[in-house]
């Protein structure tokens, strides 16, 4: 019986495992993957205090590092339910289940689908989610990217690194991007912008994607571009499907909490992406894992 079990990695789960760890309680630590979550996606992190510049991998090693001082337990596996035993809960993964007094739900959030024609016949073969993944794949090749977030506009500007060309096509005619990434882009001649216009299809031959098909949502007029490549960056989904059931998200699956990162059920903590909440960040995902590590002290002693 662990003290309290931790489901992922990412900035979020770390920190709450360092928390409960220092308050010396059996800690647990369950991953799919590597450690870092979506911090491992991108290259250049720029707004996280202590750093001017440090890539994503190298923050979740730095985060990582801490832990091995004290005995945080590492656990491979893909959780697919968390149970309500009452006394305690039980996290499941396709061949084991493990036990704890608490849990603390630390899953984050996956990217979003666009969900048009050729998305998913293309996929890893010019379709990608993954700047910093795939980017150098695509060396002198025009390249679309999907959407007028954060994560549109940085990526689109780290690929101008490979890149001959980087074109953002936005359903809207403003970005929801910070200023600081919106005059970034616009400052770089590579970047260019497709306003109020969606992606109707993505084409390619039987090896990869060779063009898209891109709708004016103001005129309906459709027109044809010649693309080597298109990411895709159209907003995040909640990873919540082990806690299905359990009556503690929001209608569009984001886990609401109190500030005390408690859940409403007793015993079970949420933190970092995977939250309903305004700001998705790794600021805010590392404070929510300190007081979820420490809440869950708290509520160990409570009841004994
Ligand atoms: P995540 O980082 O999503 O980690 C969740 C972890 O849970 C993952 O490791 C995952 O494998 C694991 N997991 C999920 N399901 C299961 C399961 N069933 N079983 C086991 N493990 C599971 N934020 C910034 O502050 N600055 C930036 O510059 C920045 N750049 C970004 C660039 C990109 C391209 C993206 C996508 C995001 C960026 N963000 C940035 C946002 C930031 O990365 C997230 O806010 C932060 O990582 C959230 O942390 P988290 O721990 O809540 O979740
Ligand atoms: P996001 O902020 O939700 O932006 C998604 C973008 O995709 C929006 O511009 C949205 O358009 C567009 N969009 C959504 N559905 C679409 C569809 N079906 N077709 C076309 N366009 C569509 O998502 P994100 O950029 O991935 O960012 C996620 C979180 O991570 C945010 O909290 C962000 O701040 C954070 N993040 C931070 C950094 C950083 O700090 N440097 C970097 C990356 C991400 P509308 O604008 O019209 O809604």
């Amino acid at each position: 019986m662990y003290d309290t079990l931790i489901i992922g990695s990412g900035p979020a789960g770390m920190t709450a495992a360092l928390y409960a760890a220092r308050s010396n309680l059996k800690v647990g630590i369950i991953e799919q993957g590597a450690p870092g979550g979506q911090m491992n996606n991108t290259s250049e992190i720029e707004n996280y205090p202590g750093y001017d510049n440090i890539s994503g991998p190298e923050l979740s090693m730095k985060m990582f590092e801490p832990l091995e001082k004290f005995d945080v337990e590492h656990i491979y596996g893909i959780v697919q339910k968390v149970e309500d035993m009452g006394d305690f809960k039980r996290v499941s993964t396709e061949d084991a289940y493990f036990d704890a007094k608490a849990i603390i739900l630390a899953t984050g959030a996956k990217y979003r689908l666009l969900n048009v024609k050729g998305e998913e016949t293309f996929t890893s073969r010019g379709v990608s989610y993954c700047a910093v993944c795939d980017g150098a794949f695509f060396r002198n090749q025009d390249l679309l990217v999907v959407g007028g977030g954060d994560s549109a506009v940085e990526e689109a500007i780290y690929l101008t690194q490979f890149a001959k060309s980087v074109t953002i096509v936005h359903r809207r005619d403003q970005l929801r991007a910070q200023k600081i990434l919106q005059e970034r882009a616009f400052a770089n001649d590579k970047v260019s912008f497709i306003w109020d216009s969606v992606v109707e299809e993505i084409q390619g031959d039987n090896i990869k994607v060779s063009n898209v098909l891109i709708k004016n949502l103001k005129t309906n007029e459709i027109s044809n571009h010649a693309f080597g490549g298109v990411f895709i960056y159209v907003g995040m989904l909640p990873v919540t499907s082990m806690v299905e059931g359990l009556g503690i998200c929001d209608q569009e699956g984001w886990v609401v909490t109190d500030d005390h990162m408690r859940t409403s059920l007793p015993g079970i903590f949420a933190i970092g992406d995977v939250r309903q909440k305004d700001l998705r960040q790794i600021t805010t995902a590392v404070g929510e894992g300190a007081t979820a590590g420490q809440g869950v002290y708290h509520y160990l002693e409570s009841l004994k």
